[in-house]
């Protein structure tokens, strides 16, 4: 038996069904799981001092492309729009090996658990020079994140009238079985599972409807979730009125793109019909605000899809369109784009921690995750507040107004992740190095 008792936090937010707020309050974990809450309670165990602290659940990060952490501030690709961005940036991944996939996928993830992330997915779509899915898993294992990959795939390339250049597609026969693959060999469905794999083809504008109606098939199949990127920007919109005679909305619903285990990035362009849509089905919503702001997409309509029963969650996107992957900043971001959009009262501090809590995890399929209550996973961020961003704070747990960007201490699975804010389950400094290195090769051709 493990136990860990996080003792006296000035607040708990529990984001439990009742929104609970505690006060000088102790978490007591055990076997990867939330056992109580509440005053006085003992352990035989270790004790985590929590004075001074705000303790939430664990950020859930459901739109992420790790392998992007080696791409940041691109000059070229600083200032363009969606598709030439992206046009910038094929070249440059095409020259992507494992190692790549690797050591920028540890980097990633060590910011998100800075950040208070325990879990994240990761949408990998370019397989270039041998790199395979397993190449982001063993970086998840080595962090020690709660992971949920998504083998992503592209298949029309630009002689075939797609985006990407015909070096980083594939077949789709070799994607469907890679896919079969790869949900075989590290789908776990289990309780408490670190690793669950999901379906992605990238978006509908480089795969063809054939791909995206076959690998719905199959998810529904195994049993496992399904994501991409949907009605993102006007580009986005118009391609799919021009190649599909239609709006995304109904691309997706016409190819099994709509459900509860299905979530889609970004939907900053979705229309009142499509919201009802989404609402119907439960059709979830990764919202990505500073991707959206990074190349100019809009301002997705989170309040009026919060509304309507649309669940939402939260994703820092990849970090060539963020740059940075911070959670709990992009939390906070979420909160002011939608002020901007609709108010001073469009979205207050505690719902946006909520979208990026258990509304992230309700998204992916986790409803014992992203919340602290008895019998939730020991997914656990602990806020120091006592340090100069929440001086002055009348509310510490209004943590999205005034409060530290990253943790003190993270648990995941009741693991401690982070301790003093500092990763603690690999040496983060030698992966530095080799993403400096790796990063250099790059920009070297
Ligand atoms: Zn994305």
């Amino acid at each position: 038996m493990t136990e860990t008792l996080i003792r006296a936090a000035s607040h708990v937010v529990c984001m439990d069904d009742d929104r609970r707020v505690l006060r000088d309050a102790d978490v007591l974990l055990r076997d990867g799981q939330v056992v109580a809450l509440g005053q006085s309670l003992t352990t035989a165990g270790e004790v985590v001092d929590a004075e001074g602290c705000v303790v939430t659940p664990g950020l859930v990060n459901t739109h992420h492309h790790l392998y992007q952490t080696l791409t940041r501030a691109v000059p070229a690709a600083q200032d363009a729009l969606l598709f030439g961005w992206l046009q910038t940036l094929y070249p440059i991944w095409a020259r992507f090996t494992p190692e790549h996939m690797y050591v920028s996928a540890q980097i990633g993830l060590a910011e998100l658990a800075l950040s208070g992330c325990t879990l994240s997915s990761d949408h990998l779509y370019l397989y270039p020079n041998g790199v395979r899915l397993e190449d982001t898993i063993a970086a998840a294992e080595e962090v020690g994140l709660r992971f949920h990959p998504t083998r992503g795939a592209m298949s029309i390339g630009e002689s075939d009238g797609g985006l990407p250049p015909d070096a980083l597609v594939e077949e789709e026969a070799v994607i469907l079985s890679d896919m079969a693959r790869v949900i075989d060999a590290f789908h776990d469905a289990a309780p408490g599972a670190m690793c669950r794999v999901g379906v992605a083809p990238c978006s509908p504008f480089s795969v063809s409807r054939e791909l995206m109606r076959d690998a719905a098939v199959l998810a529904r199949d195994k049993g496992v979730m399904m994501h991409t990127h949907l009605a993102e920007n006007d580009e986005d919109i118009a391609y799919s009125l021009e190649q599909f005679g239609c709006r995304p909305g109904q691309y997706a619903e016409d190819l099994g793109w709509v459900g509860l285990d299905v979530w889609h990035a970004h939907c900053v362009k979705l229309d009142a019909s499509e919201i009802d849509l989404f609402a119907r089905t439960g059709t979830g919503v990764a919202h990505c605000p500073c991707s959206n702001c990074r190349l100019g997409s809009g301002i997705a309509p989170v309040r009026a899809m919060r509304d309507a029963g649309v669940p939402v969650g939260l994703g820092v996107d990849g970090s060539a369109s963020n740059d940075a992957g911070n959670l709990v900043a992009e939390a906070r971001q979420a909160m002011l784009l939608q002020r901007v959009a609709r108010g001073a009262d469009a979205m207050s501090a505690q719902e946006a921690l909520e979208i990026a809590t258990r509304g992230g995890a309700d998204i992916l399929g986790r409803p014992e995750c992203g919340r602290l209550s008895v019998g939730a996973r020991a997914d656990v961020a602990i806020w120091d507040v006592s340090g100069i961003e929440a001086a002055g704070s009348w509310d510490p747990a209004a943590l999205l107004l005034a409060g530290p960007n990253t943790v003190r201490d993270l648990f995941v699975e009741g693991r401690q992740v982070v301790r003093d804010g500092q990763v603690t389950t690999f040496d983060l400094q030698a992966a530095m190095r080799k993403q400096a290195v790796l990063a250099n090769g790059l920009m070297d051709g």
